[in-house]
């Protein structure tokens, strides 16, 4: 027997005489919904773990890692305060599992799933009654908040979604008025970052034997998953989440708004608290995060940054969301929808097919929007292979090895190059989906569609978020360390110009792009001639697999 189910054995409490409710593997908490009011002695609980679920896309085995670990340890805290624990290892559709459940112990409640994935799996209990869906209070805000502040036609921005949000809540306001007078400090939260002050080495956290069994397990049977597992790093308990917590607070927080864009090969993370994968399972709460930092001693600008992130970012995406049946509706013209999950490339990358057999069918991919078209497959850069880009390379690699790296890195390097050059937005949300650990369809497709790639065109953002080698050498340490030279040969820069001569067209009627489209009539010639040679020559080259050379670059 394993040392897990060894003591859920010891821990395990009379299941008759109990409402049951389904804790999807991210809702792993008790601080809200019955698990936090009602008496444990009459509540008994259903976690599902879900090979099948893994199956889909092939996942980092650090996410696969955090999922099971924090589930097991769960299942365990909740026996231990005298709840029953149902502890299913299925390997199918949830719906199975839970139907043979809800028919033997009557029906079951769930907090509303916040992945889409997983609500339409459920979705044919939840009309047969068999499943009772009730509200998840881990959102700060309901969604009417979105439409209020949606003008004519289908577009949201998420200043006016926060201002709303801000005002609603009373968070950072006083007598109704923002604190500070003004209630975005982003201008003020643009420094680089030079080594000081020293960014926060990430924890550490105790690898028990539950945990380590996790690690075998991955080891056994999911090898064939990508990316390295490190047991170390992964924080699994409710103690861990609170250890964690309580780092960002005291090492990150005082710095983060300052340094929020800043990136370094230095420091992954630099001032970024590293919280969204345990976040979005719910092992810490938004709303709780979001009081603590209101009552923190440090700048307002810090806070507000923080704060815009948790009570802005995160609240809008997840509306938009579940607002556009994960952009299936709305857009114009309406979207395919992927009749499998994405591999991110995995195929172009090992030569190898990701084999989704057995878990396809019914259950198709996501939508596949494209504003400004997008047909080049995801290099394998973003699999590992050398690009010869150091910012791209430096990146990535990261991302294989911890499953993270912090937002500007993700907008301003990796979802900046695939757009540059064009590719197939689905693949780059499907790589983001799987490489991430903190990646779930609400909180990836707004983000990688909507922010990083301008897929729904202007639906969530005003302008596409692309840029040259200047915002990169400016904001980061990156450029010092690349064979290219961001002032003169880098390939971005022109990457960049021939992204806008491609799609004059779609976005020069854009009152944010003037400027730029000014700065573009003054190209002619012979560099625009070359910046589409570099575009052609880069785009066959990435896709190849190969490294860019300078000397090559300079043929051109
Ligand atoms: C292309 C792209 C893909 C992304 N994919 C994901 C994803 O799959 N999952 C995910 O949680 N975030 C995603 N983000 C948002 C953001 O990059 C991460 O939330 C953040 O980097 C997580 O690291 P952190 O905890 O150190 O964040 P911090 O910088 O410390 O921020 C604090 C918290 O704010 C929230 N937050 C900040 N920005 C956003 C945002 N745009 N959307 C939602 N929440 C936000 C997160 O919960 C985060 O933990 C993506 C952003 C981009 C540009
Ligand atoms: S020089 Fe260009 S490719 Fe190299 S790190 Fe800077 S921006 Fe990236």
């Amino acid at each position: 027997m394993s040392v897990f189910s060894n003591r859920l054995r010891q821990l395990s409490q009379d299941p008759s005489d109990r409402r049951w409710i389904y804790v999807p593997y991210d809702q792993l908490t008790d601080s809200i919904g019955p698990l936090s009011r009602e008496n444990t002695r009459n509540l008994g609980i259903v976690l599902i773990e879900n090979p099948w679920k893994a199956a889909r896309r092939p996942y980092h085995r650090q996410k696969l890692a955090l999922i099971l670990s924090n589930m097991r340890h769960f299942a365990l805290e909740q026996a231990a305060r005298g709840i029953a624990v149902l502890y299913i290892v299925a390997d199918g559709p949830y719906r199975n599992a839970l139907e043979e459940v809800a028919r033997d112990v009557g029906p079951v409640k769930v907090m509303t799933p916040a992945e889409r994935e997983l609500r339409t799996d459920i979705e044919p209990l939840v009309s047969t009654g068999l499943i009772r869906m009730i509200p998840h209070e881990g959102w700060m805000t309901d969604s009417q908040l979105l439409e209020k502040i949606q003008k004519p036609g289908p577009q949201w921005r998420m200043d006016a979604f926060y201002r709303e949000a801000r005002r609603s809540s009373g968070i950072l306001m006083a007598k109704g008025k923002p604190l500070g007078g003004k209630y975005s400090h982003d201008p003020a939260n643009r420094l680089t970052w030079r080594g000081k002050p020293a960014a926060p080495t990430p924890l550490r956290f105790q690898v028990d034997a539950v945990k380590e069994e996790v690690g075998r397990l991955i080891r056994e049977k999911f090898s064939h998953h990508p990316g390295h597992l490190d047991l170390n790093s992964l924080p699994a308990t409710k103690s861990d989440a609170e250890i964690l917590w309580s780092w960002a607070k005291e090492q990150c927080l005082e710095w983060f708004g300052p340094y929020e864009d800043a990136m370094s090969s230095v420091s992954t993370g630099i001032f970024h608290t590293r919280i969204s994968s345990l976040l979005n399972i719910h092992r810490l709460l938004p709303s709780r995060l979001v009081s603590d930092v209101e009552a923190l001693d440090i700048s307002l600008p810090s806070k507000e940054g923080f704060i815009r992130q948790v009570l802005g970012w995160r609240e809008f995406v997840h509306h938009v969301h579940v607002f556009t049946d994960g952009f299936r509706v709305g857009l114009e013209p309406p979207p395919d929808v992927l009749s499998q999950p994405g591999d991110g490339d995995y195929r172009n990358w090992t030569g190898k097919t990701w084999s989704t057999k057995g878990t396809e069918s019914g259950f198709p991919g996501g939508s596949f929007p494209r504003w400004l078209g997008g047909d080049t497959p995801l290099p394998p850069a973003f699999w590992g292979a050398p690009s010869g880009l150091y910012c791209l390379d430096s990146i990535v690699s990261n991302v294989w090895a911890e499953g993270y790296s912090h937002h500007i890195t993700r907008l301003m390097v990796l979802a900046n190059m695939a757009t540059l050059l064009d590719v197939n937005p689905r693949e780059l949300t499907d790589w983001f989906w799987l490489a991430y650990t903190d990646a779930y369809d609400w909180v990836v497709e707004p983000n990688v569609l909507g922010m990083g790639t301008y897929a729904v065109g202007p639906l969530l953002t005003t302008k596409p978020y692309v840029s040259g080698a200047n915002y990169i050498n400016r904001m980061s340490d990156f450029c010092r360390g690349c064979q290219f030279d961001p002032l003169g040969d880098c390939p971005i820069t022109p990457l960049y110009w021939a992204f806008l001569a491609r799609h004059e067209s779609a976005l020069r009627g854009n009152p944010r792009l003037s400027m730029v489209m000014k700065s573009l009539d003054r190209r002619q010639g012979p560099a625009k001639n070359r910046d589409k040679r570099v575009y052609d020559f880069l785009k066959a080259r990435l896709y190849d697999g190969a490294r860019l050379r300078r000397q090559d670059l300079a043929r051109l």
